[in-house]
């Protein structure tokens, strides 16, 4: 698929479309941020609206990049602990099982903080590897900061587990894995529960008590799943493929597609994110690759956090830090498109189910005159896609005059 010799960039915004916000007057983000550049995109482009996730299924960001890239999340999607392997070089057999595993803050009883107080890498990296000594059941990585990653070697485990950021506050008696006759289930929540005695007890913790931080005194085991099958963007669509992002679970994805993960200088997945040099190294991977996808994290860290002001400016710096760039620098026979993977509402604080408006540019497509938002992506030509539709209209042929 795609067309002789065209480039295609997808820039992904992630969570940045909205609701409207009563301190808005009622409008979006999307809808108040000085855009210009977005804006040319649609503008002479053309828009649609795009459902990225299934029915019945998690409004996860991993979800929904997968079935932008054309990936079906009902058949391949098996969980976030894979995924995040695959970024960390951790080869999976067919039959082991990669957990997430959060350090958190443990406070009487309760889920007190998901993230250990955004412990630092190092910090986490003394306690996770306390933790591989002391324990003879599966083996721990360690990733960055709070998140990292269990594995068990040979083994299905039929069980449900609750991600610790959706709990806050909440009982962990309620919320271990389940069910808990299940004999897997027995183990990995004794396992989690004897984690406090040897976390909370560990000098890295005792020393960050002092400071009047949370300590990192439990692991919450989370989001388990085997290697996925996923076929490489290669042989799916005879394109060469790169992936740039900061986000360990949307470059896992590349890692099983066999894309080429780009590593930005200074690319954090937060607001102080390094915009202009993933333009630059973009434009450069377009050079020997067909396709780039783009991701940038921060507008949906503005919508978990509730930060408005913030959400405005992850979309203003996006659209001149970076779309700006990538508009100045690209070849000419090529396509841009951009979009956000869910709805992060900043009055929800979440991800939510709902389709994106997106806007496609570049040799083929005539302009449909509008703006980017939300309300436009419905008015857009393209109308209502769902899934790999989006990656099939964005690789249509030009068509040329018989
Ligand atoms: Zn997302």
């Amino acid at each position: 698929m795609g067309s002789r010799g065209l480039k295609y960039i997808v820039v992904l915004g992630d969570g940045m479309a909205d609701h409207p916000v009563r301190k808005l007057g009622g409008k979006t983000p999307l809808e108040v941020a000085h855009k210009p550049n977005m804006d040319s995109i649609a503008r002479e482009g053309r828009m649609g609206v795009l459902k990225t996730v299934p029915n019945g299924m998690p409004p996860g960001s991993d979800v929904a990049n997968l079935s932008i890239l054309g990936y079906k999340p009902e058949c391949c999607y098996t969980g976030r602990g894979p995924l995040e392997a695959a970024d960390m070089g951790i080869k999976l057999g067919a039959k082991d099982v990669a957990f997430r595993c959060n350090l958190i803050t443990e406070r009487e009883g309760r889920m007190h903080d998901y993230s250990a107080g955004h412990i630092t890498t190092e910090e986490a990296r003394e306690l996770i590897k306390e933790l591989g000594r002391r324990f003879r059941i599966g083996e721990f990585y360690p990733g960055i900061t709070y998140r990292h990653i269990f594995v068990l070697r040979n083994c299905n485990p039929e069980i449900q587990t609750d991600p610790p950021h959706e709990i806050p506050g909440e009982p962990i008696s309620e919320h271990m894995i389940r069910p808990r006759m299940n004999e897997v289930a027995k183990k990995l929540n004794k396992l989690m529960l004897d984690s406090r005695k040897v976390l909370s007890s560990h000098i890295v913790n005792l020393v960050r008590e002092k400071q009047g931080k949370n300590p990192a005194n439990m692991i919450w085991l989370w989001s388990h799943g085997k290697r996925p099958k996923l076929e490489s963007f290669k042989k799916k669509y005879g394109l060469r493929a790169a992936m740039i992002s900061a986000v360990p679970l949307i470059r896992g994805i590349g890692v099983y597609t066999k894309m080429s993960i780009i590593n930005v200088p200074g690319a954090t997945g937060y607001f102080d994110t390094n915009y202009e040099g993933k333009a630059v190294y973009a434009l450069k991977a377009l050079e020997d690759h067909d396709f780039v996808y783009l991701h940038v994290e921060a507008p949906d860290e503005a919508g978990h956090e509730g930060d408005l002001e913030m959400k405005i400016k992850t979309i203003e710096d996006l659209d001149r830090r970076l779309i700006g760039h990538l508009l100045d620098g690209l070849p000419e026979n090529s396509r841009i498109a951009v979009l956000p993977d869910h709805p992060t509402p900043i009055e929800v604080k979440t991800h939510v189910a709902e389709p994106v408006p997106f806007a496609v540019y570049g040799p083929g497509l005539k302009g449909d005159g509008l703006s980017f938002t939300e309300k436009n992506g419905r008015r857009g030509s393209v109308g209502f896609l769902v899934g790999d539709q989006f990656m099939r209209f964005l690789f249509q042929k030009v068509k040329t005059p018989a």
